[in-house]
């Protein structure tokens, strides 16, 4: 039903077992798809240990997201060593602020780190979707990872809120201007999960606790939660949506005052 049998995915984000990408994995190859992943240098050793667990996964290949010829780096090697191979799925779990942008009041953080968050966290989907088009099959499909500190306040998350707003806005901008060749691009806003990216962020355990009060679900969601709305993505079962940011967060988005001043 899925469909997703024998297509291809480049995705990018997997750090460790824990990383909502590596979830993505294990969902995307259960459909039936084969994976190229980019990964970073600082997580080779980790991302090597992860391959041998997923057959499903044909190459691995260096990617970094800050400059375009270290993004190129990764379609040059793809390409070298798979000539005519093409994706269908791409899946962007990309995320960095340098420690100062959590650390400092957001008054006083200098630019070239805010720069820094933009272009890692955000402004990277257009790097790879850049690269990678000609890389894609006709009427692919691209997921990022967004938060809902995009559009309401979250203590500590600071300057990554703006960066997630700008990502979301990345999102709907390349779906009108891929959408006519038919490529998709959407966007999951995640609740809190527990991995090496969420573990940078000041008070998080504190946010873990008041969601799973306070979620309609009265739970945090989980990288399979997650992994499972970007298979439906991925698929042609969404064939119709596109530039969208869907909320796999138990329901939490939607609450304003929280249930405890029920006392209950
Ligand atoms: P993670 O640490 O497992 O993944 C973050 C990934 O970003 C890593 O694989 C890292 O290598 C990659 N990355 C960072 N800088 C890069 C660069 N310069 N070039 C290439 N890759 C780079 O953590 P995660 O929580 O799985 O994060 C994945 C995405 O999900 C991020 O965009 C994050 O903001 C988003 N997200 C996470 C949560 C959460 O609570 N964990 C909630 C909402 C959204």
């Amino acid at each position: 039903m899925l469909g997703l049998q024998g297509k291809v995915a480049f995705v990018f984000g997997v750090a460790s077992e824990d990383s909502i990408a590596w979830a993505i994995c294990k969902s995307l190859a259960e459909a039936g798809v084969t994976l190229y992943l980019g990964y970073q240098k600082r997580f080779m050793s980790r991302v090597f240990q992860l391959k041998d667990k997923l057959p499903a996964i044909a190459g691995f290949y260096p990617l970094d997201v800050a400059s375009d010829a270290d993004t190129k780096e990764f379609f040059d090697s793809f390409s070298k060593e798979n000539p005519g191979v093409k994706a269908d799925i791409l899946i962007h779990a990309i995320g960095f602020a340098p420690r100062e942008c959590f650390d400092r009041p957001i008054l006083f953080v200098d630019d070239d780190k805010i720069n820094t968050a933009f272009t890692i966290s955000a402004n990277s989907l257009q790097r790879c979707l850049k690269f990678a088009l000609p890389y894609l099959n006709p009427g692919s499909s691209t997921i990022t990872l967004t938060y809902a500190a995009s559009t309401r306040y979250v203590p500590s998350y600071g300057i990554m809120s703006m960066a997630k707003a700008a990502l979301e806005c990345w999102t709907r901008e390349l779906a009108c201007h891929l959408g006519p060749e038919g490529h998709r691009v959407n966007s999951i806003s995640s609740g809190p999960i527990r991995t090496i990216a969420a573990s940078g962020i000041p008070g998080f355990d504190n946010i873990l606790d008041h969601v799973a009060e306070n979620a309609p679900l009265r739970r945090n969601v989980t990288q399979s939660d997650v992994a499972g709305c970007t298979t439906w993505l991925a698929s042609q079962l969404s064939a119709g949506v596109t530039g969208q940011c869907i909320h796999v967060d138990a329901g939490y988005s939607i609450t304003m005052v929280p249930s405890s001043i029920m006392g209950e």
